[in-house]
């Protein structure tokens, strides 16, 4: 419930290579170079994307960087892409028995995901206009 989603209008930058693409754009890489779907990070270099979504309607457009569940530690701020994109810190270092972590938030109750799953983490907000990084 809080693991694995993707959205529709996202993009993808590197601030090492100073690379930005679209979903579509990263799909298509991906399937050129023969990459697995499913990491978030720069096919040359393997620094963390920083993923830049646009939403439509009441939600900010939001920054996230991808976390597998089992690389999260204390004070990542976890975003709950059900309900209202509330941001949930994570209160203590999760603990990671047999592929589970169990996951304690503040404002929130614990929560046991699979530790090969992927969350979104809270960077900051930008203004939907991808124009700058063209
Ligand atoms: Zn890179």
């Amino acid at each position: 419930m809080i693991t694995g989603n993707s959205f529709e209008n996202e993009y993808y930058r590197c601030r090492k290579c100073r690379t930005f693409h679209s979903r579509k754009e990263l799909e298509k890489m991906r399937e050129e170079r023969n990459y697995p779907d499913g990491r978030w990070k720069c096919l040359d270099c393997g620094s963390d994307f920083w993923v830049y979504a646009k939403f439509k309607g009441k939600f900010p457009n939001m920054i996230f960087e991808r976390k597998l569940v089992k690389d999260l530690e204390k004070g990542n701020k976890v975003v709950f892409t059900i309900d209202d994109f509330k941001v949930h810190e994570v209160m203590d270092e999760p603990k990671n028995t047999n592929g589970k972590v169990y996951i304690s938030f503040s404002n929130y109750r614990s929560t046991t995901e699979n530790a090969e799953d992927w969350v979104n983490c809270f960077v900051g907000e930008w203004d939907g206009d991808t124009s700058r990084f063209k």
